[in-house]
């Protein structure tokens, strides 16, 4: 049966089906100019229609592409001023990255999928919102809300789930969080973009079906609840169309079924192609100011191949986005003169300094910089936020909490004790606005209780470590940090400034005779003392001709590759190593200069790392003896820097180095051993069945050391449920690679069987469940109501009662799985449907109502082109995570 859009539930409309059947390519789009194609949707205001009516076609053309990496472009004659830009979704950068404005890092999406809590996803949302505003920021570019199809996907810690429905609930919490403060928010990558692997140009071929079922599901949710402003179109091809050209899904169906009334950018240089991208109904290319657009673009309207009207679409779509952001009621306001508005005093519009030379022409000191205002997210958000994500996955004999009067001495052993990943790589790093290391964080809170000691067991670096603050010294002034130069082409040096940070970035604001193809350089100088005798470790990064000198001697010369994906130039540029002999306490001079490739794309960045060599098995066999004298070890282990980021897909899920060894051996010596994985996705955990207790701390942000802390002594509930499942080993995962063929295809072929759907429809056991997470009491599933007829397209009211029968008070995450009648092919055993959360003191007992969506029990009929209901007996499972399911009720739908 066949049910309309009308119904209460608004399942979709069954007909004038978008149809993703392989679709229009750029040369059929070009055909579609004689259909009008404006989308529906945004007809524009009578206001906004009058004001546009004065502009020529090529002043209309000129706001559709960036003004630079980050800004739209503002229009004078119609009080429009720019539109700032930034990224999310576990930070808010601001237009530049920049030690000197720091922003709070948040725990990265898919620790906020463990968090299973809407309020909370609100409520930080809203908080990075009002740090978005703070940084004269109004689109923030998250949050991210594809489906963790692979746990390979490198860009899996930004996405919330492997469900859609739990992606959908939080990233409909995000949204409005983020817009609620007066910053738009636009849901990224739509659609198909769940791994990196080629995602330039790969051609995702998704059954219609499993698209409705599964990947459009939160983009739709974002859209009609979630009320977001815009939508980027990824850089892959679904079913034959760039994501950018795609008139199935863009036109048809985002804007034309779902109604989108709001600003489809595209990812950065994903617009690749005049009339397609426009035909497709793409409003924005982004960044600028060049682009496919441009005069091409105003010579297809004039040319009559793109409709002024549909022209005039776009822009109306972008002024109602500037009205309700704020960029189109106050051209002249503070706020648009000191942020926003170019300057004719060489400002760059983002706070940093005028790069430039003086006006006598010798080199300028860019002194501090324009302060910006640093993270301004609670410390104490952050913080109950992180323990909130962390998952207590095990934990025999009560080995957590750990009691400081019980315990006498704790030895912290790993990489990420001293070197925590707290956040994953690629658009979505900030600069923290503060970080305690888990080592620091965990003294702190046993000094004078329990001895601690701290021994690092292993190293996981890809690139060589930045050096412990205060280790390198700015020649000039001898502060912290380092001098920076850039040089002209004649060796001038055109601006210096001391710099806190051996690690730096830049989009915009370096002078013009710095960047790719061009002939300045970037000079990096600064004084370093090594803190014991011994070999070291020197690490040069960035893209182009590096050369690394000590005391005025070439250490190494090298010209590093230009990598496929612009995002790496940031991620991981090539790295030039040179080992060197240093001598406790003696200042040594360093100079690194750069000459950015010729070819190179994307951000500049330069880096330098240096790191006392180690020899390996020096290093575990230190930690297992510190680990045998002491009464508990805690060994924190997870990815390093490089492990999880944008731009490409991991090629194993085992730890980085020897931290599986390492666990093996602290285990081997200490009966009470706690595990912290610090991972944005899975790894495996061969040694699981020998340690105490493990705790899934995700990729937590700036509070990860305090929080864990808060969590290992029992201060905080480690209120996580697993997001995505757990293997066992690689190859029990229902999709591990996501590589496409040699055409470019990608096939989605598992279907609608991706993460627990697919253990469940094999047979195969996970490590640890979807939506599994232990919490420090127990609990009891006492009744569950509801069930027995459903009217097709109605939606199900369930009320379950838990009893708490622990001895603390405790949070629980009650989770309802609907079953469909056995035996449909393709179809998950079971799926999410609804999920609420319990607290109680113990012996209490609380009522979780829950409201499962008439959708859950519907299916996307292809030949139909709708939503169907099929009759029959579907079962509602409610537990504790997709294998602990404690109650059951029947629904007859029909
Ligand atoms: C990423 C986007 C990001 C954009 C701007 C792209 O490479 O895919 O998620 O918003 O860059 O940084």
């Amino acid at each position: 049966m066949t049910i309309p859009s009308e119904g209460r539930t608004s399942p979709g409309r069954a007909s004038g089906r978008a149809g993703f059947a392989p679709a229009q390519t750029s040369t059929a789009a070009a055909g579609l100019a004689q259909a009008g194609a404006v989308p529906a949707g945004a007809a524009g205001t009578r206001d906004d229609r009058a004001l546009i009516a004065g502009l020529s076609i090529a002043q209309k053309v000129a706001l559709l592409t960036g003004a630079d990496s980050w800004r739209i472009p503002g229009c004078p004659a119609i009080g429009l001023r720019p539109i700032v830009t930034s990224d999310g979704p576990a930070g808010v950068r601001g237009l530049t990255k920049d030690e000197r404005k720091p922003s709070s890092s948040l725990p990265c999406p898919s620790a906020l999928g463990a968090t299973w809590d809407r309020d909370l996803v609100y409520e930080l949302a809203a908080a990075l919102g009002r740090e978005a505003r703070s940084k004269s920021v109004d689109v923030l570019l998250a949050p991210t809300i594809n489906l963790m199809r692979t746990p390979l996907g490198g860009r899996g810690f930004e996405c919330f789930a492997e469900d859609p429905v739990l992606t959908s609930v939080l990233a409909v919490a995000y949204v409005r969080g983020v817009q609620d403060a007066g910053v738009a928010a636009t849901p990224k990558h739509f659609v198909g973009n769940d791994s990196e692997t080629r995602r330039w140009i790969y051609d995702a071929r998704i059954p219609e079906h499993v698209l409705r079922e599964l990947y459009l599901v939160p983009f739709e949710a974002c859209v009609r609840d979630g009320g977001a402003l815009l939508v980027m179109a990824a850089y892959n091809s679904v079913n034959g169309a760039s994501m950018t050209e795609n008139v199935p899904l863009l036109r048809d169906l985002l804007k034309g079924e779902w109604g989108f009334d709001g600003v489809v950018t595209s990812d950065w240089h994903a617009a690749r192609s005049t009339l397609a991208t426009a035909l497709a109904t793409l409003d924005l290319s982004m960044p600028g100011p060049d682009g496919p657009w441009g005069d091409l673009l105003a010579a297809a309207v004039q040319d009559a191949l793109i409709s002024e009207e549909l022209l005039d679409d776009k822009v109306l779509r972008l002024l109602r986005l500037a009205r309700l952001v704020g960029a189109l009621e106050s051209p002249a306001t503070d706020h648009a003169s000191t942020d926003h508005a170019s300057t004719d005093h060489g400002s760059t519009g983002d706070g940093s300094a005028d790069y430039g030379r003086a006006k006598d022409g010798r080199a300028k000191d860019a002194g501090p910089a324009a302060s910006d205002s640093p993270g301004t997210v609670e410390a104490s958000l952050l913080r109950r936020a992180a323990a909130a994500t962390f998952v207590l996955l095990r934990n025999e004999h009560g080995a957590l909490p750990i009691d400081p009067a019980a315990t006498g001495s704790v030895t912290v052993v790993g990489p990420n004790a001293f070197w925590p990943t707290i956040q994953g790589g690629g658009s979505a790093g900030v600069v923290p606005a503060s970080m305690s290391t888990p080592a620091t964080a965990i003294q702190a809170a046993l000094a004078g209780q329990t001895e601690v000691r701290a021994v690092v067991g292993c190293h996981t670096w890809e690139s060589v470590p930045l050096p412990p603050h205060g280790a390198l010294r700015d020649p000039v002034s001898d502060a912290p940090g380092v001098r920076l130069e850039f040089h002209g082409a004649d060796g001038a040096v055109l601006v210096t400034e001391h710099r806190a940070s051996s690690s730096l970035t830049w989009w915009d604001s370096v002078p013009p005779e710095i960047g790719w193809g061009k002939s300045g350089r970037i000079v990096l100088l600064a004084s370093f003392r090594a803190a014991q005798s011994g070999p070291h470790l020197m690490g040069a990064s960035g893209i182009g001709d590096l050369t690394l000198s000590l005391d005025d001697e070439i250490l190494v010369r090298e010209t590093t590759s230009v990598p496929d994906d612009p995002v790496e130039a940031m991620t991981r540029p090539g790295e030039a190593r040179a080992q060197v002999w240093l001598d406790a306490g003696v200042r040594v001079r360093l100079r690194l200069e750069l000459s950015p490739a010729a070819d190179g794309a994307g951000p500049l960045g330069i880096r330098l790392g240096i790191v006392p060599a180690a020899n390996p098995e020096a290093l575990l066999a230190e930690a297992s003896a510190a680990a045998a004298g002491s009464d508990a070890a805690i060994v924190i282990v997870g990815s390093a820097e490089l492990t999880e980021s944008e731009g490409f897909d991991r090629a194993t899920l085992a730890l980085p180095g020897l931290q599986d060894e390492l666990v093996r051996q602290v285990a081997a010596v200490n009966p009470r051993t706690i595990v912290v994985v610090n991972s944005g996705m899975p790894v495996l955990m061969p040694w699981a069945d020998d340690v105490r207790a493990i705790v899934y701390a995700w990729l937590p942000g700036q509070a990860m050391g305090e929080a864990l802390a808060d969590v290992l002594l029992g201060v905080a509930e480690p209120g996580g449920r697993l997001p995505v499942t757990l293997p066992v080993a690689e190859a029990d995962c229902p999709v591990l690679e996501a590589f496409p063929d040699d055409d470019g295809a990608l096939l989605y072929s598992e279907g609608l069987l991706i993460g627990y759907r697919g253990y469940d429809a094999s047979g195969t056991d996970p490590r640890y469940p979807f939506g599994h997470g232990l919490g420090y009491t127990t609990w009891e599933y006492e009744s569950l109501e509801g069930g027995g007829e459903l009217a097709a397209g109605n939606d199900l009211e369930l009320t379950v009662t838990v009893r708490n029968t622990g001895a603390r008070v405790g949070k629980e995450v009650v989770q309802a799985y609907v079953a469909g009648p056995p035996g449909e092919p393709g179809r998950p055993v079971r799926a999410l449907a609804a999920f609420g959360s319990a607290i109680a003191e113990p012996g209490g007992a609380a009522e979780v109502r829950l409201r499962v969506p008439a959708r859950a029990f519907a299916r996307w009929d292809e030949q139909a082109g709708g939503w169907i209901w099929p009759e029959g007996r579907f079962e509602v499972n409610v537990g504790r995570s997709a294998r602990d399911l404690r109650l059951t009720t029947e629904v007859n739908s029909g």
